[in-house]
């Protein structure tokens, strides 16, 4: 992940000595890593080091100062919190010469891996990021006028999360992977703009330092994107909040202050009140400069309900303007009494939600339009209370497209749980009754919509380019079409990787409309050829009726093990941390669990990698009597989502019976090796697989040798 030359400079060491180490433990020459790679990298290199080495030491690690990690935690899409919300004490880590003991035992971890891996451990392999260089081949487009959806957009896969548009990351898109995505029918995509970052605020004019380096990445961007069709749009979750020195010098500006009673899991910040002239000021006049800067920009989205706070009425408060949900006990067992009281903006509490919250739409809106744009202006519905909507929708902009999460409060049932899902479900096909109501709202009064659904991939396991379930994919893609929604979009930050499930959004762009075996086909067709296409839609359709067991719950696909799936390590005896937010997931069966029992979670996942099994069989046997690179990319795919399901289902079994049936739990372990080692000869051959768009790197190869390790190790305790 970083040359061993930095590791030394960090260690105190010499690159020499770095190097003995790593071949006493039998591991081969590191590959050339170029810097742009370590920060590319970069959320993975903290959170892989978080539990290891100081403050001081990560920082020189990434060459980053104090500011830039602090904005890094804040603004990484919520990394802060993905790494458990505090920074365990670490002793600095230095380098002394290795003791005999030392020796011995990286003598042991060569004889381990060599006897485990073989030849495997110095095998050439796609490196990580490698699959860039898989966007360059030519795509062929669907035919056909198209009518449904004008528009589809995605986030660009690579693409990093908090001010995306400083340095030279924006030319990480490739031209490749633009064209790919124009093929597959993709006509937009969108980043994160942070306001105070694209505008000199005359309030807070350090913040916006390197304003026109950004704008000027932003307009290349759009350039390039343009030529091909493919709109850019900038998501605006505005007015962020700020430190609470900034109200020292503006006190009148003051809105809700919901820290320190919600630190220590969010920054210390207080909201900008957008009842006041100065801030609605600051959101027009921002706006407006950055359209005006950048004019062919495609447009913005915002979400004014949110996970981090914005405006005074982010979250919702009784009519006596208490935060009633921040009062319970994470537990979910009443309320807790200890808590400080969090209470809403006075100012804001007056005007009521609907208000405050479609004055934000409108003062967006005001800044494009009085920039001359013509862009889209998009409100991300997302999880704002629906009881608000009627009043919101009545009160946004003519212009404005309405976007809901189209599966969102749809009902379900897995196993012996019942459950409504809120958003991040391809196991669950959308639209639900809330959505269509939203959509029909809108509609009524001449607002054009969008249905957000995941389309490629999903927390239910993100660290896959997708999920092969394409049925279930297609199936959604009818339905919102009949619901007559004008746009979609096809997934949060996770699953902008060109796939054959984003290839049915060009087939249901079509006109006429095919049906979803025509659709799945003519996907098929397209990808392996006429003769292997039935043969790859059986597949597809076994793979999506086992896909339909996944044990779906929110904090499941946020904290249980699937998506770490064959890296996660096991621990002989309860560890006792907490699994985080798609950043740790340990051995925190109760963390993992969510609403389901440890036994029906178990036995979902269990269901799930059985059932899904015959879907890889088939393409096993496909890639044998149809050999292409498409289809073996197709069989790997399958086969990694499979170790994914089946390391969960052992995962949970093992935690179960680790102190209570050693025979079982030394079965698993041993399956968790072959898992393992099945696992570092896909990530050989595709570098995709490990790999989250936000998150970076999950894990990589060596993540997979140190299971491996970490199995053995375990072994030896368990007798
Ligand atoms: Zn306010």
């Amino acid at each position: 992940m970083v040359p061993a030359g930095l590791i030394a400079k960090i260690l105190r060491a010499t690159e020499a000595q770095i190097g003995e180490i790593a071949r006493s433990m039998g591991l081969p020459d590191q590959r050339h890593i170029a810097t742009v790679e370590i920060q590319r990298n970069s959320s993975s290199i903290v959170r892989r080091n978080w539990h290891l080495l100081p403050y001081e030491q990560l920082c020189e690690l990434l060459g980053w100062d104090a500011k830039t990690m602090d904005f890094r935690l804040n603004e990484d899409d919520g990394l802060w919190s993905k790494l458990g919300g505090y920074k365990p004490k670490c002793p600095p880590v230095h380098y002394a010469a290795p003791t005999p003991a030392a020796r011995a035992r990286a003598a042991e971890i060569a004889r381990i891996l060599k006897e485990e891996l073989g030849d495997q451990i110095n095998a050439p392999a796609e490196e990580p990021f490698g699959f860039t260089q898989r966007f360059d081949q030519k795509m062929q487009r669907p035919e056909g006028p198209s009518d449904a959806f004008s528009f589809r957009m995605v986030f660009p896969y690579l693409m990093r999360y908090g001010d995306p548009l400083i340095g030279d990351d924006v030319d990480g898109i490739s031209q490749g992977y633009l064209e790919q995505l124009a093929a597959s029918g993709i006509n937009a995509i969108w980043l994160v703009g942070v306001l105070y970052t694209l505008y000199p605020w005359d309030l807070a004019p350090d913040l916006s330092v390197g304003w026109e380096k950004r704008l000027e990445n932003l307009n290349r961007l759009v350039e390039r994107c343009g030529i091909l069709g493919i709109e850019v749009l900038l998501y605006f979750n505005e007015p962020r909040a700020m430190p609470p020195a900034f109200f020292d010098k503006h006190p009148e500006l003051r809105g809700v202050n919901e820290t320190p009673g919600r630190a220590p899991v969010l920054p210390n910040v207080v909201a900008l009140c957008t009842s006041t002239k100065p801030v609605q000021d600051f959101i027009v006049n921002g706006v407006r400069h950055v359209f005006e800067k950048v004019p062919k920009l495609g447009g913005a989205f915002t979400i004014f309900y949110s996970e981090s706070l914005t405006n005074c009425y982010s979250r919702k408060y009784t009519k006596d303007g208490v935060d009633e949900e921040f009062l319970l006990r994470t537990d979910g067992t009443g309320t807790d009494p200890n808590k400080p009281v969090v209470k809403a903006c006075p100012r804001c509490l007056e005007r009521g939600p609907e208000v405050v919250c479609a004055e934000v739409c409108t003062l967006i809106e005001k800044g494009m339009r009085e920039a001359g744009s013509k862009g889209k202006f998009i409100l991300y519905v997302w999880s704002t209370p629906p009881e608000w909507m009627p009043g919101i929708i009545q009160r946004l902009p003519q212009s404005t497209w309405v976007q809901c999460v189209s599966e969102w409060g749809k009902t379900f049932t897995r196993g012996d749980y019942t459950g409504k899902v809120n958003e991040y479900s391809i196991s669950i096909i959308g639209p639900s009754e809330l959505s269509l109501g939203q959509w029909k709202l809108s509609q009524a009064r001449g607002l054009k919509t969008i249905a957000k659904m995941q389309a490629a991939n999903t927390y239910e396991l993100n660290t896959v380019p997708y999920i092969p379930a394409l049925r279930r994919v297609a199936e959604h893609l009818e339905n919102v079409a009949n619901a007559k929604v004008d746009g979609i979009t096809l997934g949060w930050t996770a699953g902008g990787s060109p796939s054959p499930n984003l290839e049915l959004v060009g087939e249901f762009c079509r006109s006429p409309r095919p049906t979803v075996p025509e659709a799945m086909r003519n996907v098929a067709v397209r990808r392996f050829g006429e003769a292997a296409a039935d043969g790859v839609v059986e597949a597809w359709n076994l793979l999506s009726d086992a896909y339909g067991e996944f044990p779906f719950d929110i904090d499941v696909c946020y904290n249980g093990p699937q998506c770490l799936g064959p890296s996660n390590l096991l621990y002989a005896k309860p560890s006792g941390f907490v699994a985080t937010q798609v950043g740790f997931a340990f051995d925190d069966l109760d963390g993992w669990r969510g609403p389901y029992s440890a036994q029906t979670l178990q036995s979902q996942f269990q269901k799930l990698s059985d059932l899904w099994e015959k879907g890889v069989e088939a393409l096993d046997r496909l890639r044998k009597s149809h050999p292409s690179e498409a289809m073996e990319d197709e069989w790997r795919v399958a086969e990694a989502c499979r170790i994914h399901f089946r390391s969960a289902a052992n995962q949970i079994q093992f935690v179960r019976t680790r102190q209570s049936d050693v025979t079982t739990a030394r079965k698993i372990l041993h399956d968790e090796l072959d898992l393992a080692r099945r696992a570092y000869a896909l990530v050989l051959k595709d570098s995709r697989i490990g790999f989250e768009t936000t998150d970076q790197y999950e894990y990589l190869r060596f993540d997979l040798a140190e299971k491996i390790l970490n199995c053995r190790q375990v072994l030896s305790e368990m007798k």
